[in-house]
């Protein structure tokens, strides 16, 4: 049994095609040389930490020889500086990030969790509830947050659980201000409200980050089955998202100002994780979402997990929303993560008044990655996010082709989306097409949502 047990161990680790993340590619914090080094693949940590050893050598230990070995000799990790607080190696620490809004007296410090490992490795930081009503992610970072042992840690993980805390208060996806936080990064100093906020966050704390997992659920009524959102056409990113087990994955460059944008344009492998709905805990979600993330702490050789996971392969989608094409009442035939032939009728949506009603269906094959809950819509209300799956190896060629050629821009206004799905007609032969839409990848916001500015 135990033979077998390995050899299938074995085998799946040699299918699972982690590719080394370079450590020169990441910008982190300068005063914290450990932080450069990246572990590659998982059973060669032994390996990866010698290898660290060496390259955290400078200033403090450039006169010691490498060691051959590590055993004799502990590798020194400095102690983290961060919100103006030194946090030793071996050691858990809760910090405070005051946002620059309202007024001093009044500010309310936003808690920072640490944890410094006593092994150098990476930094991995979690951001939770940067939407005031997402909660899945908040509990997902206690349960990893509080199971870690930084004596046996390598690296450092620094988790915010609830970036917006005013929108949390107020069970709010938004800041005070109606302004969505996450379409202002990486922020400016002398902005809006949000903007600075979004800079307060992105300076004090992001910028220090080697690798990011912003937890995000579906927006106001919508649910999510759990995901991440990657920019497969980035190589470091596509590495990065193959990192958490078999979490399926949805290529998409994010929207301009998204955390996760921003933190990849600045050189940070960054993904977003969705799980769930807004306003809720569901507790399947959390733990869908706790595994990925235990998975990654082990592939990042930040420790060994807990649980293995039987289908380590990740499953990558590209999707487009599909949308009503009239007002009403929204009823889904559907559920989440069912799979749709082209030219099923996925919901109806019914004018409660003049009994006149049209019908949701699917332009093509695919997978409910995302949907609304039965409620009353406006036309053009985004309604399912129908997933369709790609082989790891076009997701590769597409990543390849993007490397060589095209700039792809993805910021198209929402409304000139080729994602609509026109209801209550035949589908189109029109599939819609494999083009990056960065734009929809985002939760969408609807009319009376809008942002003011
Ligand atoms: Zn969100």
């Amino acid at each position: 049994m135990t033979v077998r047990w390995s050899l299938t161990i074995a085998l799946l680790a040699a299918l699972a095609p982690w590719p080394a993340l370079h450590a020169d590619e990441s910008p982190v914090d300068d005063t914290e040389p450990e932080a450069h080094a990246t572990p590659a693949n998982p059973p060669a940590k032994q390996v990866v930490d010698d290898t660290q050893v060496v390259d955290t050598a400078d200033a403090d230990s450039a006169n010691q020889p490498a060691p051959a070995s590590t055993e004799e000799q502990p590798p020194a990790v400095r102690p983290l500086s961060l919100l103006g607080r030194n946090v030793v190696p071996g050691s858990f620490a809760t910090l405070h990030w005051t946002p620059d809004q309202s007024f001093a007296s009044i500010a309310t410090p936003v808690p920072v969790l640490v944890a410094h490992g006593k092994k150098p490795g990476p930094r991995l930081c979690l951001t939770a509830a940067v939407h005031g009503d997402e909660l899945n992610g908040i509990e997902m970072v206690r349960r990893l947050m509080y199971d870690l042992e930084p004596e046996t840690l390598s690296g450092t993980l620094i988790g915010v659980p609830i970036v917006n805390l005013e929108g949390f208060r107020n069970g709010s996806r938004y800041l005070s201000d109606r302004r969505d936080l996450n379409r202002h990064f990486p922020g400016r100093g002398t902005g809006s409200a949000a903007d600075r906020v979004a800079h307060s966050l992105y300076d004090q704390i992001i910028r220090h980050c080697q690798y990011l997992v912003d937890l995000h659920t579906g927006s106001l009524k919508r649910i999510n089955q759990p995901q991440l959102r990657a920019d497969l056409k980035n190589p470091d990113v596509l590495a990065f998202a193959k990192h958490f087990g078999g979490m399926t994955v949805l290529h998409g460059r994010g929207a301009r100002g998204t955390l996760r944008r921003a933190a990849v344009d600045d050189g940070i492998m960054a993904v977003t994780m969705e799980a769930g709905g807004p306003n809720r805990l569901e507790e399947e979600a959390v733990s869908y979402g706790v595994q990925a993330l235990e998975t990654l702490l082990e592939n990042l050789g930040m420790r060994k997990a807990r649980r293995f996971w039987g289908a380590p392969q990740p499953v990558f989608y590209e999707s487009q929303w599909i949308r009503a094409s009239q007002g009403g009442i929204l009823l889904s035939e559907v559920k989440l993560n069912d799979k749709v032939k082209k030219g099923q009728i996925l919901g109806t949506v019914t004018d409660p008044i003049t009994n006149t009603g049209s019908a949701i269906i699917a332009p093509y094959d695919g997978r409910i990655l995302g949907m609304a809950i039965n409620q009353v819509v406006h036309a053009g209300f985004a309604a399912y996010r129908l997933g369709e799956e790609q082989t790891p190896e076009e997701v590769e060629a597409k990543a390849e082709q993007a490397q060589s050629g095209k700039p792809a821009d993805d910021d198209s206004p929402a409304q000139a989306e080729h994602s609509e799905a026109p209801a209550s007609t035949a589908p189109t032969e029109e599939k819609p097409a494999a083009t990056d839409t960065g734009v929809e990848d985002e939760e969408p916001e609807e009319p009376d949502d809008r942002q003011r500015d």
